[in-house]
Parts: structure tokens; C-alpha cells; sequence
């Protein structure tokens, strides 16, 4: 068997910085991803990475302003060591091979973002994922790490009171092997696919969220799930909130410039959540396009500025809209785009099960709190990636080496084994396209008591058909059907954890919007939702959120 002192699961920007901070302590690491690291939904992010730098910004104000964007539900002492970090984070970035994008006068460019005080969204166009991931993964090269490409992670093994490795499928040979391990780091990304019109890739399936959860892990605040406001209306494909940053404006079906009716201060900048339920609120009050989708109009920018600033941006609308945004406005509508909410960590990345970390998307620290402002995640996954891999290299020098049992290997080999030799039951792309129209019908942007309860009937009415999910592809070579299967039951018990806490929660708070509470309840609501995984349903309890200085305010843009 495979051993190793940190073994990190996914290689996005959270895992491969884990992946290098626990090296770079000296340990034995291993790096599990089902997907080429470069292939990550980290290299998918376009607009930026947020960080206070150059005089007239300052560490301060990204504090406030996080703070302000979370509606005060973000911890505020992660906040201040996560924004205190992100300058040395980006220049470290730069010293990696970076290539952002420059100012006229050499200094790193920077844009304004939703819901920030200061243009301070760093970029290399509208590509600044794929440039961040490109420069890690080049630097990981410098250390000897030992990569599992395309193996799936299928279950997390606990015993004797700690986490003792985990079991994987190998792609290649249709085997599951156990991998020893003294700490395990959960990078596994986003679950978007949770929803289906989602600007996430397919593979964001929340896998190592609902692992964790079914181990043991607490899950903080999922019911907050972030809807971008500009994703092309067939596609679900992403504009990023860069193209409102360099001056794009949102417009109704009669030419008006909306935003100015609910953010008089920033209009087309407020934050996120504010502006998707704007352009709901303009479709269901009529004033849409036909077929309900908004404009959002980049002409205005000239050719050059938008071809140089946003070329993703205009490939994108060309092939997929079947529009030109140097001439023509962008039809958009808003789709599903992050989780605040995931496995509970400390700033550290530690979870509450002895030897499991956790860091980026697939982690709640909680520094977005209710809601996340644009450019703050990518720098989430650099700043607490690297605090959970030291933390995991730390731990693994106390614990001796880790050991997956045959018998751990079976238990979570046979379910799978079992969907193989089924010859009748639901498969597992249906059954998920059936709990995505569950979740976009009852938990979307607005939210209601009979919509929350009516989702939470339908789901438990689908977990009869995931008790007969059937693979149906059996060969032994790439069967990617078996990761389809794995990820649907993965989806189907985050979609409940979602649709529980915001049912239980009755009040409006960032994303999450109650038509039936429509205001933010600070007296009894200002604390983190915590799901704990029980086979009847998640069982839900509260924990308080951490405050410095910041006293909450009505939130204006
Ligand atoms: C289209 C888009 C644009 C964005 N733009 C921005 C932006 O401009 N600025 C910003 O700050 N944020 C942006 N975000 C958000 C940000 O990009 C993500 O939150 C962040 O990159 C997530 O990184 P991660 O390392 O946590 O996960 P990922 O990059 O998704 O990596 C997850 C890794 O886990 C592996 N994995 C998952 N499940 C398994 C399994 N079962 N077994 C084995 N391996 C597994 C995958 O192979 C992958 O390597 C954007 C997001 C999207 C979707």
C-alpha cells in the first residue's frame, strides 16, 4: 500500500498550495485529483484576485469591506489574518512565474469588483485563473510529490480516533487501493453542480464536502449559495464581474439602466447577491427581455479595451451567445457560482475529525460569511491552502503512519460493486438532472417556507431511486460512469444539507433571501448554521460568530 505523512485530495489552487507548504515542511506528501491538475475549476476563474496594495488602498478597507459583503456573517478574526496575508500571497504568486496584467507605469493592474471600496482586483485579463494555476504548478515541480492523476476519491477512513488514509478508485485500472496517510487535506472544490444552470465545470460535485460530512465532519452554513449575476442565458457559461469592473452596465428590456434604482451609490458594482436579485426582480416584474433574461452592454468600452481586457470574455459570447460585445449587448441571466458554505475549518484548516484539513472552495473558515465578494476566493485558496498544509505537515510529525485495512478497502469498494451488477434502477446522470431541477425550482435566489418544504419532500422522495443507482458502463478501463455515480450520491447529500439550513433559517442574509423573511434577523440569526451528517437527514445546530471590531450595519451600496 501507498503511505504517505500528508496526502492532499485535489489539485486546484487549495490543494497544490497545501501540497507545497506540507512539502516544503519536509513530509512525505501525496496529491490525489480526478482531474489533471491544470484541468481544475481554479484555471475556470477569469475576473481576479483580490489584495490591498499600493498606497491609496489599504489592508483596512479590504477588511471592512469583506466584512460589510459577508452581511456580517463572516469571522472577523479570519478576516483580518486573510486580508493582512493577501499582499505577500499575490507577490509570491508574481515570484512564481505569474504573468498579471500592468498598469501603464509597470505596477500591477488592477480592477474595481463588486462590492469593493477600491479597485483592488489584481488579474492577467480575464484569464487569472489558468495564470495562478499554471505558475503553482510549475513551482510544485521543485518538490518531490508523488501525483495521483485521475483517481477519485470514494471514502475517508477514520480509526482509533483519527483520520488513517483514504480509499480511491484508480481510473485506469477500474481497482480501489487504499492510501495511508498520517493528516488528509481536503481541497476538493466547489459543489455547484448541486444546481444545474451553474457556471462550475462538471466535476464541481462537492465530493469531498459530502465525504467529510458522511465521516463526521461538520458543515457550516450551506444553505448560502452565491448566485453570479452574469452567466450567457443558454450556457450558464460565466461574464465575469470583470466586464462590469472595466464599465459594462446592465440594462431591462425598455434601455434602462436599472442598477441605479437599487444600488444609487455603486449600481452595476454592488455586490453580488444585490444585483442578481435586482435583475430577478426587473424579469418577474415584466420589465425583462422576452423569455426573461437582461442585457448587459459593453459597447460603449470600444473594440480595443474590450478585446485586450476581456478576449475570454468576447470568445466566449461569440461562440456560445452567438453575439459580438463590441457591437451587440450580452443576453445574460444569473446562474449558481459558489458556496459560501462547507466542511467548518479553523484558520489553520482544521476540521473537527483529528487529522482531516480542509482549504478552499470545499472549506468554510468562514471569511465570505453570507456572501463572498468577487476576487476573494482564489486568494482563499492560496492563504489557507498554505495554512492547512503546514498545519497537516505539523500534526503528522505527532501520529505514527497511517493504514487502510482490506476490510476499509471492501466497505467502501462494495456499494460501488453492487451499482455495477444491478440490471435494473435509476442512473446516475438522471438522477442527478432530477435533484438539479429540485434544487432551481426551490432554492434559488428567492427562497420560501412551502418552496424550502416542498424541495426536502422531493429529495427524500429521490433517495428510494439512489438506493437502486446503477451503473450501467461496466468496463474496467476509464469508467467515468463510476465517477457519475459516486458524485450523484455525493450531490445528493449536500442538496439536502442546503435546502435543511435554509429552511431552518428565517430571515434574509446575503444570498439568502427569504420572501417570507425578508429582513436580516441579527437578534436570533447572527450565528453559522452547522450540519452534522445523520442517515435519517442533517441535524442541524448554530455556532457564534467571531467579532473584532466591525458592529453590524444595515448593508448599502
Ligand atoms: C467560472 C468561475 C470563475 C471564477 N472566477 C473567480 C475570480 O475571478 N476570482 C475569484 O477569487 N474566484 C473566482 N472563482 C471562484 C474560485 O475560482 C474557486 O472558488 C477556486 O478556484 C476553487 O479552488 P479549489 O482549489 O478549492 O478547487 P478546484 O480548483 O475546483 O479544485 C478541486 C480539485 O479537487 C479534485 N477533486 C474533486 N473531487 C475529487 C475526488 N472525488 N477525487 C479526487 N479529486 C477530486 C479535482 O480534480 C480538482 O483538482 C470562479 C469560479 C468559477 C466557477
Amino acid at each position: 500500500m501507498q503511505r504517505h505523512e500528508v496526502l492532499v485530495i485535489g489539485a486546484g489552487l487549495a490543494g497544490q498550495r497545501a501540497a507545497l507548504a506540507a512539502a516544503q515542511a519536509g513530509r512525505n506528501v501525496g496529491l490525489v485529483s480526478k482531474l489533471h491538475p491544470l484541468r481544475s475549476h481554479s484555471g475556470a476563474a477569469q475576473g481576479g484576485i483580490n489584495a490591498a496594495v499600493g498606497a491609496e488602498d489599504s489592508v483596512e478597507t479590504h477588511i471592512y469591506d469583506t466584512v460589510k459583503g459577508s452581511d456580517y456573517l463572516g469571522d472577523q478574526d479570519a478576516i483580518e489574518f486573510f486580508c493582512t496575508e493577501a499582499g505577500s500571497t499575490v507577490v509570491e504568486m508574481e515570484h512564481f512565474g505569474t504573468i498579471f496584467s500592468r498598469a501603464p507605469d509597470g505596477s500591477l493592474a488592477r480592477r474595481p469588483f463588486g462590492g469593493a471600496g477600491f479597485p483592488r482586483t489584481i488579474y492577467a485579463a480575464d484569464r487569472t485563473g489558468l495564470a495562478l494555476l499554471q505558475a503553482i504548478y510549475e513551482h510544485l515541480g521543485t518538490e518531490e510529490i508523488q501525483t495521483y492523476e485521475e483517481w477519485d476519491l470514494v471514502e475517508l477512513v477514520f480509526r482509533d480516533g483519527r483520520a488513517q488514509g483514504v480509499v480511491v478508485y484508480n481510473r485506469r485500472t477500474g481497482e480501489f487501493e487504499g492510501i495511508g496517510a498520517r493528516a488528509v487535506v481536503l481541497a476538493t472544490g466547489p459543489a455547484g453542480r448541486v444546481y444545474s444552470r451553474t457556471t462550475n465545470s462538471h466535476s464541481s460535485t462537492g465530493d469531498g464536502i459530502a465525504l467529510a460530512y458522511r465521516a463526521g465532519a461538520q458543515l457550516k452554513d450551506m444553505e448560502f449559495v452565491q448566485f453570479h449575476p452574469t452567466a450567457l442565458l443558454e450556457s450558464g457559461i460565466l461574464i465575469t464581474e470583470g466586464a462590469r469592473g472595466e464599465g459594462g452596465i446592465l440594462k431591462n428590456a425598455s434601455g434602462e439602466r436599472f442598477m441605479v434604482r437599487y444600488a444609487p451609490h455603486v449600481q452595476d458594482l454592488a455586490s453580488r447577491d444585490v444585483v442578481s436579485r435586482a435583475i430577478v426582480t426587473e424579469i418577474n416584474e415584466g420589465r425583462g427581455f422576452p423569455g426573461g433574461y437582461v442585457h448587459l452592454e459593453l459597447m460603449h468600452l470600444g473594440k480595443e479595451k474590450i478585446e485586450s481586457r476581456l478576449q475570454e470574455i468576447c470568445d466566449f459570447a461569440r461562440n456560445f451567445a452567438g453575439v459580438d460585445p463590441v457591437t451587440e449587448p450580452i443576453p445574460v441571466l444569473p446562474a449558481q457560482h459558489y458556496m459560501m458554505g462547507g466542511i467548518g475549518t479553523t484558520m489553520r484548516g482544521e476540521t473537527n475529525l483529528a487529522g482531516l484539513y480542509a482549504a478552499g472552495e470545499a472549506a468554510c473558515v468562514s471569511i465570505h460569511g453570507a456572501n463572498r465578494l468577487g476576487g476573494n476566493s482564489l486568494l482563499e485558496t492560496l492563504v489557507f491552502g498554505k495554512q492547512a498544509g503546514i498545519a497537516a505537515a505539523a500534526y503528522s510529525a505527532t501520529v505514527t503512519d497511517g493504514t487502510v485495512l482490506p476490510e476499509e478497502i471492501e466497505h467502501a469498494a462494495a456499494p460501488v460493486r453492487a451499482m455495477m451488477a444491478r440490471t435494473e434502477g435509476a442512473e446516475p446522470l438522471p438522477l442527478r438532472a432530477e435533484m438539479q431541477a429540485v434544487m432551481e425550482r426551490r432554492a434559488g435566489i428567492y427562497r420560501n417556507d412551502a418552496d424550502l418544504r416542498a424541495g426536502i419532500q422531493e429529495l427524500f422522495a429521490l433517495r428510494a431511486k439512489r438506493a437502486t443507482l446503477r451503473i450501467v458502463d461496466r468496463s474496467t478501463v476509464f469508467n467515468l460512469n463510476v465517477t457519475d455515480a459516486l458524485e450523484t450520491r455525493n450531490l445528493l447529500d449536500l442538496a439536502e444539507v442546503i435546502l435543511a439550513g435554509a429552511l431552518a433559517r428565517t430571515e434574509s442574509r446575503g444570498a439568502h433571501a427569504r420572501t417570507d423573511f425578508p429582513t436580516r434577523d441579527d437578534a436570533h440569526w447572527m450565528k453559522h448554521t452547522i450540519a452534522g451528517y445523520n442517515p435519517l437527514g442533517p441535524q442541524l445546530s448554530y455556532a457564534p460568530v467571531a467579532y473584532t471590531r466591525w458592529d453590524p450595519k444595515e448593508r448599502v451600496y
